[in-house]
């Protein structure tokens, strides 16, 4: 255990030093589950190439705990985007999200998967993963390195840090609702926006009544 494991202002006697600490539940909490982090083993185009990398010897993301990448979002804490988002994908994504079990995070690794790339406004692209679900960290780069990634993941381990039980999303009274899943049809419809739609749909046939029809020759 490191010094910053024990809350300041209790000094532990020198004969107990390494063997007791004085400390918050929170930082137990946060402590066992930063140094613990599975993610889910999916990639989606090149940066995935780079998350292979970040995870082999050289680099070896298991020296931060996160070396069990799970081939179930059942047993996955972390969704690495590591990729192109396509639209085809999406709802897949946002399946595999909603069966992660909190605590639950998403990091979006590269500028495909942050704002959709070289490929933002592409006719099959998702300009952004977060446009769907929550992103908590993003890794900038085409693609990032796997030092990048580390930096990344180090980043989430911060944000864990300083969670508190008393505020969680996760022991809070209200249940968090899943994400509706899109629909792929001639184009990607978020069910979220389904008024909106509707509304839109409605506005625009009223302009097309309204547009005189040119009469047959
Ligand atoms: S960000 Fe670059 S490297 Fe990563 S998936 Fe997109 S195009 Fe490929």
């Amino acid at each position: 255990m490191t010094e910053d494991f024990n809350s300041p202002g209790y000094d532990i006697p020198p004969e107990m030093e390494g063997q007791v600490a004085i400390t918050t539940l929170d930082k137990v909490y946060n402590w066992s589950r930063r140094n613990s982090i599975w993610p889910m083993m999916f990639g989606l185009a090149c940066c995935g190439i780079e998350m292979i990398c970040a995870a082999t010897s050289r680099f070896d993301f298991s020296r931060f705990g996160m070396e069990v990448m799970r081939p179930s979002p059942r047993q996955s804490d972390l969704m690495i985007v590591s990729g192109t988002v396509t639209k085809k994908m999406i709802p897949q994504i946002v399946r595999l999200y909603n069966q992660m079990p909190e605590p639950k995070y998403v990091l979006a690794m590269g500028a495909c998967a942050s704002g959709g790339g070289p490929f933002k406004e592409g006719y099959s692209v998702v300009d952004g993963v977060d446009k769907f679900i929550p992103v908590d960290v993003y890794v900038p780069g085409c693609p990032p390195t796997p030092q990048a990634l580390l930096h990344g993941l180090i980043t989430l381990q911060k944000k864990i840090d300083i969670q508190s039980i008393k505020n969680v999303r996760w022991y809070s009274k209200d249940p968090v609702e899943a994400i509706p899943i899109p629909v792929l049809g001639p184009d990607l419809m978020d069910p979220r926006e389904y008024e909106l739609i509707k509304d839109y749909t409605a506005e625009k046939q009223v302009e097309e009544e309204e547009v005189p029809v040119a009469e047959e020759a």
